[in-house]
């Protein structure tokens, strides 16, 4: 677990770090500094006139307090009308992320920043480490903030060759306080990262610090410094190189993304659909029902919480940075106008039986997540958070809580609609894709539609119905989830409970309450006894409470199909052709991870994004962005642990290594 920064502020109010006593920023006017330093001799704001592309990528070894990254915006924001580039990417590593207290206090002395300053701090995300994902100006800015160390998340960036960095803010503190982050290793990777033309500005002169970049690649020179100091470093990267952190059989073909057709009406469609819209790119989407959200994103209440275990695992890591970003998107979608019911109200994992107990207290033992994310808790915390008297500890989530799925799907779907016209179909089940020379075709039962560049399937458990897709090893797993009526003890639940199932607190009277899980179903019928099962399952949980005691009826239910893989993990990604992947990675079956072919892509604009079990809500937000910046070749917001885990060529991968295919 990476711990907070411990600062305090010196007498001209500058914040000094207690670990590296150093200073955020120089004692006479940071701003300017930054501004000089980092921004002019990067040249970035001649470059945002005639980069030649839509975005221009910022990175830099250092967030602190950030102030570049601010000064960077507010410039961006200042650029003419004229220039090309209309979206800012900033990335940043910081391995001891300011406390938002400190934060705060520490942006007061820059007036011209507040108001950036201000949706910084809105969104500006709790110590854990890894990738977070912040966007803001619906979409125009994007910051990824890498918490930990950057020695070791160099290594999990997810990204493949001819790099994405434009410019790079070498910071951090002076070599001489700092002597672990300046080491060559970064500037190799620094190198690694950029793109043809790439440039860097540090303020330190050291010699090796200038020599270590000229041998990772980069032209470089002295030039004048801020204010007093003499010198400072600027260079660049005239040729990208060939180097990369993405293996050959995880890459990823480039699109331009022309023409965009969507299949299905869930989450992951209405969520993809958001990230095209933001970047400006329009789409058409299908789906086979009369409306979004009639299939597993339909229940009343849905729980949003991270499926964590002890350890910090490559599924933990997707579902701990998806929850947080899914947070922050349905919030802001919600703060601009989209109404959805749901409320933030926690969420506790509950200890109903020895297995749960023993789990969870090796979660909280092993303690590799921060406490503001999840954090044990006994049976009476439990019931005062809960605000009824629960028989079990647990653990806590209190950043968690519910939402109406449906009414966040079409929430999610308006607020991309209304950043880039979305063309619709409903009632249109498409049964077959064909190719021809200017793109797919969508068969319908009466129509066809296309041709698009780039069709993505988010058909849930019917996504495996294709001739391209069948075959993915998809299955579906039938839920039904019960509404039964709340009673006096009941109507008091402040929180949602997790035992083996969920129960929501009650909305106009009835709590959620499920939900069943039956294999190679896939019926959306009702059953009662299904209903049976949840209340027995409930009763038996919480038997002699006085909220089990006081609940009424069970007067409703709804079923759905979820899709899952055998691995639990969702599927997104270019849908390849098993027999074309396998010659060319044939060598990885001697567990040779070189002297691979160039697998044919018959499939190539096919995309396929499913699999997302009963955790939708929580991880289509943030893996629907990734696949959306991986093919788009922007910097991801996954790492490539991940990337690798959601890829749809992982189970091929897996079973060449293994030899058995
Ligand atoms: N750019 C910052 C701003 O705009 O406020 C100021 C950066 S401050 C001078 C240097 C930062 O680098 C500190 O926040 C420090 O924690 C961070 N840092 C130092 N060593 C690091 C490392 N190995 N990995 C990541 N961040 C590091």
């Amino acid at each position: 677990m990476i711990k907070n920064a411990q600062i305090h502020f010196n007498d001209a109010g500058t914040p000094v770090a207690d670990s590296f006593d150093d200073v955020y920023f120089s004692n006479d006017d940071g701003l300017a500094e930054s501004h000089y330093v980092f921004y002019t001799q990067n040249h970035i704001d001649e470059r945002l006139q005639n980069h030649g592309k839509d975005r221009f990528v910022i990175a830099e070894t250092g967030f602190g307090t950030g102030l570049n990254f601010l000064n960077a915006w507010y410039h961006f924001n200042q650029r003419s009308k004229d220039a090309c580039v209309n979206q800012l990417h900033f990335v940043s590593f910081e391995k001891y992320p300011i406390h938002i207290d400190d934060l705060v206090k520490a942006l007061q002395a820059w007036p011209t920043l507040a108001p950036l300053a201000e949706k910084l701090c809105q969104q500006y995300p709790m110590a854990l480490e890894g990738c977070h994902r912040l966007e803001f100006d619906d979409g125009q800015v994007t910051l990824d903030l890498w918490f930990g160390d950057i020695h070791d998340n160099l290594p999990q960036l997810s990204f493949e060759q001819a790099g994405f960095v434009d410019a790079w803010f070498l910071d951090g503190f002076a070599p001489s306080k700092n002597p672990d982050m300046w080491q060559q290793s970064l500037f190799d990777a620094m190198a690694n990262m950029s793109r043809d033309n790439a440039t860097l500005a540090t303020f330190t002169a050291a010699g090796f610090v200038r020599r270590g970049l000229q041998d990772a690649g980069f032209d470089c020179k002295k030039v004048k410094g801020f204010g007093r100091k003499r010198e400072m470093v600027i260079g660049t990267l005239n040729r990208a190189n060939k180097n990369y952190n993405t293996p050959a059989y995880y890459s990823t073909t480039p699109r331009k993304l022309e023409s965009i057709a969507i299949i299905g009406g869930g989450i992951a469609s209405s969520c993809l659909l958001y990230h095209l819209s933001k970047r400006n790119l329009g789409a058409t989407l299908f789906c086979q029902d009369d409306a979004l959200a009639k299939g597993a994103s339909h229940n009343r209440q849905g729980a949003l919480y991270p499926n964590l275990q002890a350890d910090h695992t490559p599924s933990s890591e997707l579902y701990a940075h998806s929850f947080l970003y899914a947070k922050r998107l349905y919030q802001h979608i919600a703060s601009t106008g989209y109404h959805f019911a749901h409320d933030w109200c926690g969420v506790l994992l509950q200890s109903v039986n020895e297995a749960k107990r023993a789990q969870h207290q090796n979660l909280a033992e092993k303690a590799t997540w921060p406490h503001d994310l999840i954090h044990a808790v006994d049976a009476k915390q439990a019931s005062v958070i809960a605000n009824t008297t629960l028989p079990y500890g647990g653990l806590y989530i209190p950043e968690a809580g519910w939402l109406n799925p449906a009414e966040v799907t079409q929430a999610v779907f308006d607020a991309a609609h209304a950043l880039k016209a979305v063309s619709t179909y409903f009632n249109t089940d498409i049964q077959k894709l064909e190719k021809t020379e200017s793109g797919w075709l969508l068969h319908g039962e009466d129509n066809t539609f296309g041709p698009f560049s780039d069709v993505f399937v988010c058909g849930g458990e019917h996504s495996d119905r294709f001739e391209q897709t069948k075959h993915i090893p998809l299955h579906g797993v039938r839920g039904q989830v019960s509404h039964i009526d709340a009673g006096e003890e009941s109507q008091k639940l402040n929180t949602v409970l997790c035992h083996k199932g969920y129960f929501t607190p009650a909305m106009n009277g009835q709590h959620c309450m499920g939900a069943t899980f039956e294999k190679n179903s896939k019926s959306r019928e009702v059953k009662a006894e299904d209903n049976a099962v949840n209340r027995a399952q409930l009763e038996r949980f919480y038997k002699d409470t006085d909220l089990a005691a006081s609940l009424g009826e069970i007067t409703s239910a709804k079923a759905a199909v979820r899709s899952c893989f055998n691995d639990h993990l969702p599927m997104l990604g270019q849908v390849q052709h098993n027999d074309e992947f396998c010659s060319a990675f044939a060598n990885l079956r001697k567990g040779k991870h070189y002297g691979f072919g160039k697998p044919a892509l018959p499939y190539q604009g096919i995309h396929i994004v499913t699999g997302f079990g009963a955790r939708g809500l929580c991880s289509a937000p943030l893996a629907t962005e990734h696949l959306v910046a991986t093919l788009l070749g922007e910097a991801r917001p996954l790492s490539e642990r991940v990337h690798q885990a959601i890829h749809p060529a992982r189970l091929l991968v897996r079973d060449l290594i293994r030899s058995k295919i």
